[in-house]
């Protein structure tokens, strides 16, 4: 089946349809678009461990704050088409925000205080924007597997909240995030970077490489990692907002006083105007 290019839910629905009755199993990919090696990496276990895979390219109005990059997020719709069929991926559902949100639209999914912390705290409606049109997307895919990558672990861990909580019929999937040979993290937003920011840029990738090794020695405490990861950002003066760097709880997100089972380390910096986000999940 070659991939077809929906746009409004009526008619996913429509085509998925006949194979769910017929026991096929879906796997749902939900993305914003202007596609990189890290979303293809996503796109590649859907399609692997499932029937059909299902990719959604989505620049969702309400998971962006005032003064947000919502107007000038990157966008390349055919590059992205040309690597969603190759890869073999079946559907791609491209709504538009009037098909996505009709007029009134005043629902919305209450996340928690998990949404709060970390990212939450510098952008505060963001996940309740992002826990809503991922809501929508499963009721309009049914998926059986939907696929996220840990790059963004705290939307993670916030979506498979929600669908346990609210006993959403699907198995949350997170994979490994995808670097660049230097380390920095592959997003969409990189593209913002100029020459000289993208050479500083994986700076937040050692510092939390760096503290993740020190917690893993004798003498670490999750204090002595996050002044380790300040001092590195430090020193770089193109990263001259850190947003929050530290070690949590990998369930609550709350600041670990100790390391005893498992730590994530996270960071969001700004090299200029541009939001780098990043972490690093350690076991003992
Ligand atoms: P986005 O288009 O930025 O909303 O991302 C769509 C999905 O791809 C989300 O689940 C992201 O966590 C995931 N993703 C983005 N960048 C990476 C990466 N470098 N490695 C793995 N997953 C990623």
């Amino acid at each position: 089946m070659s991939m077809e290019v929906l746009r409004s839910p009526i008619m996913v629905r429509e085509a998925l349809f006949p194979q769910i009755m017929r026991g096929r199993s879906v796997g749902l990919v939900p993305t914003m678009g202007a596609l990189h090696d890290g979303h293809m990496a996503i796109v590649r276990d859907s399609v692997m461990e499932n029937d059909l895979t299902v990719a959604s390219i989505f620049v969702n109005p309400t998971q962006f704050g005032p003064g947000e990059d919502m107007d000038k997020y990157p966008r390349d719709v055919d590059g992205d088409i040309t690597r969603l069929r190759e890869a073999g991926v079946d559907i791609l559902f491209m709504p538009s925000a009037a098909d996505m949100y009709g007029e009134g639209f005043s629902t919305f999914i209450d996340v928690g205080p998990i949404a709060a912390r970390l990212c939450g705290a510098f952008r505060p409606t963001h996940f309740r924007g992002v826990a809503t049109v991922v809501a929508k997307l499963l009721n309009i895919v049914t998926p059986e597997r939907a696929y996220f990558g840990q790059k963004d672990y705290q939307q993670f861990l916030i979506l498979e909240t929600m669908a346990r909580e609210l006993d959403m019929p699907v198995d949350m999937v997170i994979c490994p995030t995808i670097r660049e040979g230097d380390g920095l993290a592959m997003s969409s937003r990189n593209a913002y970077l100029s020459e000289k920011e993208r050479s500083v840029a994986p700076v937040l990738y050692r510092a939390l490489s760096s503290a993740a090794e020190a917690l893993k020695g004798a003498e670490a405490s999750p204090a002595k990692a996050k002044a380790m990861m300040e001092d590195m950002l430090r020193a770089e003066p193109l990263a001259d907002e850190v947003q929050y760097i530290g070690c949590y709880d990998p369930h609550t997100l709350q600041w670990l006083e100790e390391f005893s089972g498992s730590a994530l380390l996270a960071g969001a910096i700004k090299i200029g105007p541009t939001r780098l986000i990043d972490n690093v999940l350690v076991w003992k």
